[in-house]
């Protein structure tokens, strides 16, 4: 179970990963605090707007939960719920981006900027990341990672990716088959070895 957040994905795909379920039912919150929210938008630090200021944790869960149900039924192609999309509309809304303007002694500048607190310029960042991933008809070839304990979400850029990472999961795989092989192996060879020794067992009386 890999509880390192996966970044490199879509932002908002990114976002969803952040918040895994275990095959046990187990769940993994990977930002659960303040500490872990700060480190995960450094993470993200090239995808979103720099703000200062503690964001309210609860409201990013509750988008993230949104976006994964709209992400969830998106990639499948079945309608996500209504309440889902219009989440994500009013985060949107409730912080609209502008670009401000300004000389800075060479040229006029146009840095992005948003109009509300730090937590709804967030969700709003967010919610925008998400609406370009639920309007893209890449969303249909989100896949499931195919690690046996791994619920991570990736989208491919190779068709025949199968890893959230190939350093965590694929290794971990691999690893696995590994050491089942020699498993099989050391079986046959046991099996060998009995065998054998029966054989000898058998023999013994007539000797
Ligand atoms: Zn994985």
């Amino acid at each position: 179970m890999n509880t390192v957040p996966l970044v490199g994905e879509p932002l908002a795909l990114d976002l969803v990963n952040t918040w895994v379920q275990a095959p046990g039912g187990r769940e993994f919150d990977l930002l659960e605090t303040q500490d872990a929210l700060r480190r995960w938008l450094v993470q993200e630090n090239d995808r979103l707007t720099p703000r200062g200021g503690d964001v309210n944790l609860e409201a990013v869960s509750t988008l993230r939960g949104h976006i994964a149900r709209a992400v969830e039924h998106a990639r499948h192609g079945t309608a996500p719920p209504a309440s889902a999309l219009h989440a994500v509309t009013e985060a949107q809304r409730a912080a609209p981006a502008h670009r401000e303007l300004s000389w800075d002694g060479a040229a006029v500048t146009a840095r992005p900027r948003r109009s509300g607190d730090p937590t709804r310029d967030l969700l709003a960042e967010l919610a925008e990341a998400a609406a370009d991933l639920l309007a893209d008809p890449s969303i249909r070839s989100i896949r499931l990672c195919e690690g046996p304990e791994c619920r991570l979400l990736f989208l491919p850029a190779n068709p025949r990716r199968r890893w959230c990472s190939p350093a965590l999961c694929g290794n971990r795989v691999r690893v696995a088959r590994y050491y089942q092989r020699h498993k099989n192996e050391r079986n046959l060879w046991e099996n060998s070895e009995r065998d054998s020794a029966c054989e000898i067992a058998v023999c013994t009386p007539s000797l």
